[in-house]
């Protein structure tokens, strides 16, 4: 059986034990640092397969830690564990790329099978391709190629990097093209749990992946917004292979 690695940041040194020992009772291989630094450091190295990070870290603050990582192309899954009324940062960190969150305090087997659900989620996304219903991996519509594979798309020309959750969000709506997905259909089954504070999150990454699809982001035409119901992708499939 194969080791999985994962990676906790949390500053509270009893916190940080309990998570490390619990962890490692499931049959996890677990790895620790004590402020964000160390731990982008040691996220850095890759060799976790998931990430658990406090927000209140001394040295670098934990939305750094994942800002740093997500832009520098590491797709590492990350769950956050803040504080109770840090919820403003739990949606930024959401927006920002992090897979899930937990409350503080929480239980550790609540910490062990949200893990493995994550794990579960983001190993699938990664091996098959988002989709993983055996469908094309390449799609051409008007003025735009999707490569579901490499979560990529081509526009104009010009190649551009999805991330997990924009290449989601978009196979979603592909998959269902010419009806209306709503905002709450789009947190179900994108981010996999329904008490999100708010829908904004889904918003902000439309608004991000439309950035990327459309020429004119003010009169889209592949995903446009239904008012009131959600979002539709409208474009013509050309090709698929
Ligand atoms: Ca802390």
């Amino acid at each position: 059986m194969s080791e999985t690695h994962i990676l906790v940041i949390e500053d509270e040194p009893d916190l940080r034990a309990g998570i490390k020992h619990n962890l490692e009772l499931e049959g996890f291989v677990v790895d620790s640092a004590a402020d964000g630094r160390e731990g982008l450091r040691k996220a850095r190295e890759g060799r976790a397969a998931l990430i658990l990070l406090d927000l209140m870290l001394p040295v670098m603050p934990g939305l750094e830690v994942l800002k740093h990582l997500r832009e520098t192309g590491r797709q590492t899954p990350i769950i956050i564990i803040s504080a109770k009324g840090q919820d403003r940062d739990k949606v930024h960190g959401l927006e920002l790329g992090a897979d899930d969150y937990l409350t503080k305090p929480f239980g550790l087997s609540e910490l062990a099978a949200r893990i493995r659900a994550v794990l579960r989620r983001t190993q699938t996304g990664a091996k098959a391709g988002v989709g993983e219903r055996g469908s094309a991996s390449v799609m051409k519509f008007p003025n735009l190629v999707v490569d579901w594979r490499r979560f990529t798309i081509v526009r104009d020309g010009e190649e551009q990097q999805l991330s997990r959750y924009e290449a989601e969000i978009l196979r979603m709506l592909v998959d269902h093209r010419g009806e209306v997905v709503s905002r709450q259909d789009l947190l179900r089954k994108v981010w996999g749990y329904v008490h999100l504070p708010t829908t904004r999150t889904v918003d902000n990454h439309i608004a991000r992946l439309r950035k990327k699809l459309e020429r004119d982001v003010e009169n889209p035409v592949h995903v446009v917004t239904v008012h009131g119901l959600g979002y539709r992708f409208e474009s013509k499939l050309l090709e698929e292979s």
